[in-house]
């Protein structure tokens, strides 16, 4: 089959599965569902999944972020199983400012492991795209542990987006109990979801602000009512990536239960 009939026919896939909604500002990608039910953890008799707690957190996160003026799609919005191929071309597609992963991470042989770790794609970094992920999985990061405040690097594939800035947000871990008790509790889950797209939303802003401050070269301006852009907080440098540990990740194929790291 040609190349381009191939993606064609996908396209088409997709749009069909996932519905033709148009471009949103944001589009949240809950990780895993159906099938796939990410990694696992347990407190006394109760048995938690990783796909719930990233359905919904995504879905506050939308509701967060829609009553901050962003549009939002979800490439899932209920218990369904998504191929990560369809996950990226749904997001190359609508994406218009971010792309977030929602995941929650765990560490079987580590149940010390905790709190939240962030991703943007492996040797990214240097482009436009990149370097705006890399801000707002940063503020992320920050936001949340500020003790770690460094990015990972991996080859997630729904990374793998050249046109949208992307993230993984792998929130807390289903291997550590303190972790797994925290998302576990609707209230503080709820919160760790508000807080989220708090982060999220004033990035982007500040990052839209920050665009309108800089006219384009050959933007003509008509008139400008907007005052100027609040200087936004000053930028931390770039910690050298070097730390960041990159993960593999080879095909689409979801992951099984057995995997230590149920991430992709
Ligand atoms: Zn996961």
């Amino acid at each position: 089959m040609k190349k381009w009939f191939k993606r064609a026919a996908f396209a088409a896939v997709c749009a069909l599965h996932l519905g033709s909604a148009a471009a949103a500002d944001v589009v949240i990608d809950a990780g895993h569902g159906g099938k796939d039910h990410g990694a696992l953890g347990t407190l006394g008799k109760h048995q938690y999944m990783e796909k719930d707690f990233a359905l919904d957190m995504s879905l506050q996160l939308r509701k967060h972020l829609r009553q901050q003026g962003f549009s939002v799609a979800m490439t899932r919005t209920d218990d369904t199983f998504r191929p990560l191929g369809q996950r990226l071309a749904y997001g190359r597609k609508h994406c218009r400012k971010l792309f977030a992963s929602v995941h929650v991470n765990a560490a079987k042989n580590n149940p010390r492991a905790n709190g939240v770790h962030t991703y943007v794609l492996q040797g990214n970094d240097a482009t436009a795209v990149g370097k705006k992920s890399l801000q707002i999985a940063r503020n992320v990061q920050k936001a949340f542990n500020p003790k770690r405040p460094e990015v990972r690097r991996a080859r997630f594939v729904t990374l793998q987006n050249t046109t949208c800035p992307s993230v993984q947000l792998e929130m807390y871990f289903m291997s550590n109990k303190a972790d797994l008790k925290k998302l576990a509790d609707k209230r503080q889950r709820r919160a760790i979801a508000g807080k989220l797209a708090k982060v999220i939303g004033t990035s982007l802003k500040q990052r839209d602000a920050k665009a309108k401050a800089k006219p384009a070269p050959s933007a003509v301006k008509p008139q400008t009512s907007k005052p100027a852009a609040k200087p936004s907080r000053p930028r931390v440098p770039a910690k050298a990536a070097a730390k960041d540990k990159p993960a593999p990740l080879k095909k689409a194929a979801p992951k099984t239960a057995a995997k230590p790291k149920a991430k992709r």
